[in-house]
């Protein structure tokens, strides 16, 4: 089994370690890391929830920063939920006065807070994406999305793919806009750009499993492809 990194700085850590377990990963593969070294021999990164200001201060105090691009940049896969998915993004809008640090490298505008004059937190069905459908034996047609004080993106790349979108709460004046400007009345709240996964809710709070076991996947299948390069490598 790979071995898969959970950032342990504050927030839903021990939930996104749990939901790894349900999904068959040992125990002892779901690793915390708090620390740079703490990184040698993953194969994946979660980045949970939390508050994305403070996980960017301690991982900054910590040494954490340059480590954390030093992974993301090697092309293993990492995994942002709610603050973890504003850490993964190369723009964030509605930060503190003199902004934030980001670990950047997933191309798009994401603001945080979006739902936060609305509504601060909320659950909601939604369609369930292609991408999880056939995992974890589970076929529902839908999923159910936790916002805590969630953020939303409002613009994105070309290489970044839509997972999922929620209409625009009512009241909303933020605008998002598509590729070409274009006004949407949705918002993206899940993407994915190779091997980046980020998502605006938090499913390590639910007991559906399907957003690990998607994870999981692009780690396994990422590794043994690495794996494959190397032995290519070796045998020249
Ligand atoms: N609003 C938080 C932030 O800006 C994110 C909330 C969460 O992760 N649940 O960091």
């Amino acid at each position: 089994a790979p071995r898969i990194g959970v950032l342990a700085i504050q927030g839903s850590f021990r939930e996104h370690c749990g939901s790894l377990r349900k999904c068959g990963l040992p125990a002892e593969h779901a690793v915390e890391v708090r620390t740079p070294d703490q990184l040698q021999g993953l194969h994946g990164l979660i980045i949970p929830g939390g508050e994305s200001t403070t996980m960017a201060n301690v991982a900054t105090r910590n040494g954490l920063l340059p480590a954390l691009k030093d992974f993301s940049a090697s092309g293993k896969p990492v995994w942002g939920t709610c603050a973890g998915l504003i850490f993964l993004a190369d723009r964030a809008l509605g930060q503190k006065k003199g902004g934030q640090a980001l670990l950047g490298g997933l191309n798009v505008t994401v603001h945080r807070n979006f739902f936060g004059s609305q509504v601060n937190s909320f659950e909601t069905e939604l369609p369930t994406p292609k991408e999880l459908q056939k995992l974890g034996g589970e076929d529902d047609p839908t999923f159910r999305a936790i916002f805590i004080r969630a953020p939303a993106i409002v613009e994105k790349g070309p290489s970044v793919d839509v997972l999922a979108q929620i209409d625009l709460p009512e009241g909303t004046t933020t605008s998002t806009a598509d590729e070409n400007g274009q006004e949407i009345n949705k918002v993206i709240i899940a993407v994915r750009q190779d091997q980046l996964l980020a998502t605006a809710f938090h499913p390590e709070l639910t007991a559906d499993t399907r957003w690990h076991s998607l994870f999981l996947r692009m780690v396994t299948e990422n590794r043994d492809k690495a794996d494959a390069a190397a032995a290519e490598g070796s045998s020249m």
